[in-house]
């Protein structure tokens, strides 16, 4: 779908960003980088890159391919509305704002910027007014941006689907990145990734859960289910939902070590790693699998490490003992919905799994997990190496060269509603290739002026800029890029 614009104006520059040549040379010269982050180390992107690639330390390494098909559809659309110009000409040539009057645009903006979702562009499921006007423009404009959320519980595809439609913008999944997006990653790697281990999921809903990480290129993904409906007695009691009774599952692809039944570990179910991709649903079937899991040996489902509680080992024993890898996709306490108060999310469950586990090892042994999402610098990293492959494969497909294209973003725009996350996230973020981030908090979400007051935003948490809306944090970004006289 062709976006409409309904701005009216010409843009002006008042000055164009320096070249990037030089920090493109130092950018194929770095050598790769490892986060001091427990959860995910980045390689650098190549000046060329048409995938983007990073790995987590002892997990994976994955590329995946942008929306060429797309992508190169939307930049000709946009050609040859540029190029054909006339009434219907939605971009307008403008100028360098340096005396030699006006002249097409042929060097492309150094900044971006990266939005939240909710409460920035979306309330519930209703579009926050200016959000599609400032979308609209952005794409009419050939200004990068990426949508970049701690939400998820769907495929990429159908959430982008999804948002076009809420939104009534033309997106793609190439710049579009939810919490757990980067587990991607873990798929492939120096020691063959996860692909062909066995993991366990749980969210929202299960099935959906496995499908999306199917979709990443896992073959063996069991959930919680799989193991209810083989084994009642791993839940004696009653399920907390009906959305349990109706759960489907499927066959194990292993059996599991039971009282009667022992088996080779050769033969027996053996999970590598578990994954919450959003917010459980059935938190104490969940927990009690999980903990089960935490304790095991090797990740035997069935067993107990004889290592657990041993003060001879670090961490008491607890989680020495090849059990699987645990992993939260966002640590999101509470989420802004319908009710008047927020509610609790995932950073919940996760209170209450690492409650259980205090409990199960007398406070001796504080649970060994990786969480992503926002604010952590994983996931901006990550963001980062999407947008700019994103913004390098748009700028080719439109004529520009690799060099060029590989020219790191000197700046991008965080626009957030939470200061916790968004903000927290943008702020702190240290990039790899010299990128400086900003933040802009609106008033639309779930920071409230009224409220919270500016006294919570201290430390990372203070914003660059406090605006009422997506709206005013683009027209306060331009301004500050120096890109004058943009009407909204
Ligand atoms: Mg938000």
């Amino acid at each position: 779908m062709a976006a409409q614009s309904s701005f009216v104006g010409v843009l002006h520059r008042t000055s164009l960003p320096s070249s990037g040549v030089r920090a493109a040379a130092q950018l194929r010269r770095l050598p790769s980088l490892s986060s001091s982050s427990s959860v995910v180390s980045a390689q650098l992107p190549q000046v060329q890159h048409r995938h983007v690639s990073t790995h987590f330390p002892g997990g994976g390494r994955r590329s995946f391919p942008l929306d060429r098909t797309r992508a190169q559809q939307r930049w000709g659309t946009k050609r040859a509305r540029i190029e054909g110009g006339g009434a219907g000409a939605s971009v307008q040539a403008y100028s360098t704002g340096k005396g030699k009057g006006k002249e097409p645009l042929n060097e492309p903006p150094s900044f971006a910027f990266a939005f939240d979702i909710d409460g920035v562009l979306l309330h519930v499921s209703k579009p926050i007014p200016g959000a599609t006007e400032t979308l609209r423009f952005l794409n009419d404009n050939h200004i990068p941006f990426i949508l970049l959320t701690n939400g998820g519980g769907k495929l990429e595809a159908d959430r982008v689907k999804d948002l076009s439609q809420k939104l009534g913008v033309h997106l793609t999944t190439d710049n579009f990145v939810q919490s757990h997006t980067p587990f991607r990653e873990l798929v492939d790697g120096k020691d063959g990734g996860l692909k062909d281990k066995t993991i366990l999921v749980t969210g929202s809903d299960y099935e959906k859960c496995r499908s999306i990480m199917e979709s990443y290129g896992f073959k063996n993904v069991v959930t919680p289910a799989d193991i209810l409906w083989q084994h009642r007695e791993v839940f004696p009691f009653g399920l907390a939902s009906d959305y349990s009774d109706t759960t489907p599952s499927r066959p194990l692809p292993r059996p599991v070590h039971t009282s009667t039944a022992a088996h080779s570990n050769d033969h027996a179910l053996k999970i590598d790693a578990m994954f919450v991709l959003n917010d459980p649903r059935d938190w104490a079937l969940d927990i009690q699998v999980f903990a089960d899991l935490l304790l095991s040996s090797q990740g035997y489902m069935g067993t107990y490490s004889s290592k657990n509680g041993n003060l001879t080992f670090p961490n008491h024993g607890y989680q020495q003992d090849g059990q699987p890898t645990l992993y939260f996709s966002n640590s999101d306490l509470f989420w802004s919905a319908t009710w008047h108060l927020p509610r609790f999310g995932q950073g919940a469950f996760q209170a209450a799994l690492a409650g259980v586990w205090d409990q199960l090892t007398n406070g001796t042994a504080p649970l060994k997990r990786h969480v992503i999402g926002k604010p952590f610098g994983e996931t901006y990293r990550f963001a980062e190496r999407v947008l700019a492959a994103h913004r390098s494969d748009s700028l080719i497909l439109k004529g520009h060269s690799a060099d060029v294209a590989g020219e790191p973003l000197r700046s991008v725009y965080m626009v957030g509603d939470n200061p916790e996350s968004d903000i927290a996230g943008a702020n702190g973020y240290k990039s790899e290739v010299g990128t400086s981030w900003h933040s802009a908090l609106v008033k639309t979400g779930v920071w409230s002026a009224v409220r919270d007051g500016e006294k919570v935003l201290k430390g990372v948490k203070k914003p660059t800029v406090i605006v009422p809306d997506v709206k005013a944090a683009v027209m306060w970004a331009l301004e500050r890029e120096g890109w004058k006289k943009a009407k909204f």
